[in-house]
């Protein structure tokens, strides 16, 4: 029997409805709504369409989403003052670094910079800390979005093996904190793991199996466990198609649900990205109970 489809599309519908709710409650409440920023360096066309995409989730939630532009040949002081600035500007709320910076800039000082309370993405090294303690309230996007959609399927977590393939900084290993935080049993894989030739027998001991590396094709179907569940985050432009990490065609005739390539993990993280947003607002303008205290 094919694999249920876990529809990205749709849950982000849902998450997207349920913001805007909440983005009016607080404008009724405070007069204001979130403001954020996303700082660019340059201007390429895959980052114009990204912003234009996040632009328009902000816009229907009722949230301000700002471009701060700055120069490709920015250095490195000029990039982290104007993260300042935005640090101590009381009208913004949250703020976001578009990757890649260019060469001149080290992405770790100048997230570093990000005020901790206005790190739309968990990337100050503050935050991050945090999220090993279970206590961050700016999650990551991208594992928050599948932590969303684990959640929205009511997949039960604790207990469950769990193979978690790619170790990144943004997905793999926020994700696998957060997975092992609902005490499922987390093995992460990485390019040694393939490098060894060990993948395909972790891929096929995981209930849950989660992808995040960028290479099409990386897992047959045919290495899944019978009935597992798929979510596939790879994104992979192979001629004029996007596809994930996993092989979509057999890997739905044996997993019991799936995430789709697009459609899957990616409109789900904008909104992610937006609920960060609302939650940096809240602890800035100090609302509990939709209430400023
Ligand atoms: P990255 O390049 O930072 O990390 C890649 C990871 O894959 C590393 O851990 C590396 O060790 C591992 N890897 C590389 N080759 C491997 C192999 N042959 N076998 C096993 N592991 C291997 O990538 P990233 O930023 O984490 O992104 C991963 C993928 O997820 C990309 O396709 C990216 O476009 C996509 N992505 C999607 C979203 C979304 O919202 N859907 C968000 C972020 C990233």
């Amino acid at each position: 029997m094919a694999a249920q489809i876990l529809d990205g599309l749709k849950l982000a519908n849902t998450i997207k409805d349920q913001l805007r709710e909440e983005v009016q409650h607080l404008k009724n409440n405070s007069g204001a709504v979130p403001v954020l920023v996303n700082v660019m360096t340059g201007m390429d066309s895959r980052a114009a369409t990204y912003a234009q995409a996040q632009k328009r989730v902000a816009a229907y939630i009722g949230i301000r989403y700002e471009l701060a532009q700055l120069p490709l040949h920015i250095s490195q002081q000029e990039f982290m003052d104007h993260i300042y600035q935005l640090n101590e500007d009381k009208n913004i709320h949250g703020i976001m670094i578009h990757k890649p910076v260019p060469h001149q800039i080290n992405y770790r000082q100048v997230a570093n910079c990000v005020d901790t309370l206005k790190d739309l993405e968990g990337i100050n090294v503050k935050n991050v800390g945090r999220m090993l303690l279970g206590e961050s309230k700016l999650i990551p996007c991208t594992p928050a979005a599948v932590m969303a959609h684990l959640k929205a399927a009511k997949i039960p977590l604790r207990g469950k093996e769990v193979v978690m393939i790619g170790h990144s900084e943004i997905v793999g290993k926020p994700l696998s904190l957060l997975l092992l935080q609902e005490f499922a049993t987390v093995t992460i894989c990485h390019i040694a793991t393939s490098e060894a030739r060990r993948l395909e027998e972790h891929v096929n001991r995981a209930e849950i199996l989660i992808v995040a590396v960028g290479k099409a094709g990386l897992v047959p179907g045919e290495w899944i466990r019978p009935g597992a569940v798929v979510i596939d985050v790879g994104i992979n432009q192979v001629g004029e198609k996007i596809i994930g990490d996993v092989v979509f065609e057999t890997a739905q005739k044996r997993a019991s649900l799936i995430t789709p390539v697009p459609g899957g993990v990616g409109p789900v993280t904008v909104v992610m990205l937006m609920k960060n947003g609302i939650e940096a607002f809240k602890i800035q303008m100090q609302v509990k109970d939709g209430i400023r205290v």
